[in-house]
């Protein structure tokens, strides 16, 4: 188990130490524990690991195609838009678009929010840090990850970041 401090301190950064040990620390560099011996970090064994990071590596390739194709819808919008001078009429005469283009918006920050989940996933598999939840440093279940190789957190701080944020949303 590690000190309370890591627990409480939001985020822990895993440090590579010698001999197969797993150090945490926290942002300000305090090692505050050790998360244990053996292989490393990750459990998962190597062919299981380039599966995930196979799907991973799909999932980025989609997300950017992706968004992409939408970049290119919001510009085509904006550019259907240009050639009007009455800048006044736009909100009336091209609600549709504006709408459109908000909704693409929307959807395209959701798919940034997952691409950069799945950017830390398989930066977490370059240093070693795969499946150690960015919470509370404890190992993230491996059928979680298998079903979802992007997470950052293990269920327990999952459900609790879910109900810390619908709190702040007011829900
Ligand atoms: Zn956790």
């Amino acid at each position: 188990m590690l000190p309370s401090a890591a627990l409480k301190g939001g985020t822990v950064l895993p440090v590579p130490a010698l001999a197969g040990e797993y150090w945490v620390r926290t942002r300000d560099g305090a090692i505050v524990g050790r998360l244990g011996t053996g292989s490393g970090p990750t459990t998962m064994d190597t062919a299981k690991m380039e599966s995930l990071r196979g799907t991973l590596l799909e999932r980025r390739e989609r997300i950017e195609a992706e968004l992409d194709q939408m970049g290119d819808e919001i510009r085509s919008f904006a550019d259907t838009q240009e050639p009007d001078v009455g800048a006044k009429n736009h909100m009336a005469d091209d609600g549709t678009n504006v709408f459109e283009t908000e909704r693409l918006a929307t959807i395209s920050d959701d798919l940034r929010d997952v691409l950069a989940q799945v950017n830390g996933a398989l930066a977490r598999m370059e240093d070693g840090t795969f499946g150690i939840c960015q919470r509370c440093g404890q190992r993230v279940g491996e059928e979680r990850l298998e079903a979802f190789p992007h997470v950052a957190f293990c269920i327990e701080c999952q459900t609790i970041l879910e109900r810390e944020h619908a709190l702040r949303a007011g829900r």
